[in-house]
């Protein structure tokens, strides 16, 4: 009954279905999904579940209307027991909780450690939920939205992405203000119209809208995976999706997907620092990582150690590609100042290519 052949998938549950009154969890929407992810399981489909809701489940146990970020993590931190123990509850086999941070998903071997965990708990029968370890963000380390954190969860080998919305999927135009809003079934390619037709929409109790759906959407397809938006209230959803029939928007997955480490550094990667070419370097680092020297650098930014990403932009702003540096930017900057100098090329030619040679992402240029 596997209709579409998978055998790894992502369901990303959102706030409002954990929590629809906000007051605590419920689970009158989440036995659906549950009951879709008991399916899966029976047909040999591996489920990761993205679950949001420990904001929301924690709210009512704090008093506050115009809560601060720090309140909001405290309801983080006493909301995502409340939820585990709800899905926990759903389940005859056991689930076990992930949390994690963008600086877990930007740094290399982290990220790594993070894919083992998943698919050991997978290969040993149990049900990871993910969520992000709000109580410990900053800015500077959170992902932000959980449609985003489900896109990088399913490079995880997944085959398709699911996200639960509270709508039926994308439309031309905002369904709740126009009556003539048509359902886009289907999406070959996520372009700037895509984009315009999510808008900025947001929902009352997560972070995400449709904007963040898309963000989500463009970054599973380039790494070949089916990313459907459905609506997540409605048990129809799963059972279309079990009888293998599209229920909301399917966003079709690139033919030739991004290489799995391309794919990391384009959109999960961080840049840690940067390393500024001039205006007339013409960039061939599709055919070699060589095409950059030392010579070609203008600056360098940020502080950075052997092995971290770099963004390659040029001094206009042009964004060329993200690698992964062989130098530290101590060592860089040292090399760029010598530019007069042949030591800096001599270096080089000894020591090998300022950048990785199967470590980078080309940009689009923006
Ligand atoms: N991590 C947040 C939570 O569990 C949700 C983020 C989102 O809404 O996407 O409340």
């Amino acid at each position: 009954m596997n209709a579409f052949n998978w055998k790894r998938i992502v369901v990303k549950v959102g706030s409002a279905l954990i929590s629809p009154n906000k007051k605590g969890c419920s689970s009158h929407y989440l036995l659906a999904i549950a009951q879709f992810i008991v399916k899966c399981r029976e047909q040999n489909v591996e489920v990761v579940l993205v679950s949001s809701g420990s904001v929301a489940a924690g709210a009512h146990l704090f008093n506050e209307e115009k809560p601060s970020v720090t309140t909001k993590k405290a309801m983080a931190a006493a909301g995502q027991t409340e939820m585990m123990a709800t899905w926990d509850k759903l389940f005859d086999f056991p689930a076990a909780q992930v949390l994690l941070t963008h600086a877990d998903l930007r740094l290399r071997d982290r990220y790594v450690s993070i894919r083992n965990t998943i698919f050991e708990l997978l290969n040993h029968g149990l049900l990871p939920i993910i969520n992000e370890n709000d109580a410990v963000t900053t800015a500077k380390l959170k992902v932000g939205d959980n449609d985003n954190l489900s896109a990088m969860v399913a490079a995880a080998d997944a085959d398709a992405l699911i996200i639960c919305s509270d709508i039926d999927g994308l439309y031309d135009k905002n369904p709740h203000e126009h009556d003539d809003a048509k359902l886009i079934s289907w999406v070959t390619d996520i372009d700037q119209s895509i984009h315009d037709m999510a808008g900025e929409a947001s929902s009352a109790v997560g972070t995400g809208g449709m904007k963040t759906k898309i963000q989500a959407a463009e970054k599973a397809v380039s790494h070949g995976i089916n990313t459907f938006i459905i609506n997540g209230f409605t048990e129809l959803s799963f059972n279309m999706l079990l009888m293998g029939k599209n229920p909301g928007t399917h966003f079709q997955p690139f033919e030739k997907p991004m290489q799995e480490h391309v794919h990391w550094l384009t959109h999960t990667s961080n840049a840690q620092g940067e390393l500024v070419v001039d205006n007339e370097f013409d960039s061939a680092f599709g055919e070699s990582s060589e095409a950059l020297t030392t010579e070609s650098i203008v600056s360098v930014e940020g502080d950075f150690s052997v092995g971290d990403t770099v963004l390659v932009r040029k001094t206009d702003g042009t964004k060329l590609a993200k690698a992964k540096s062989n130098y530290s930017s101590c060592l860089l900057s040292f090399l760029a100042d010598q530019e007069e100098n042949t030591s800096a090329t001599e270096f080089e030619s000894t020591t090998g290519p300022i950048i990785s040679e199967n470590s980078i992402a080309i940009l689009e240029k923006k």
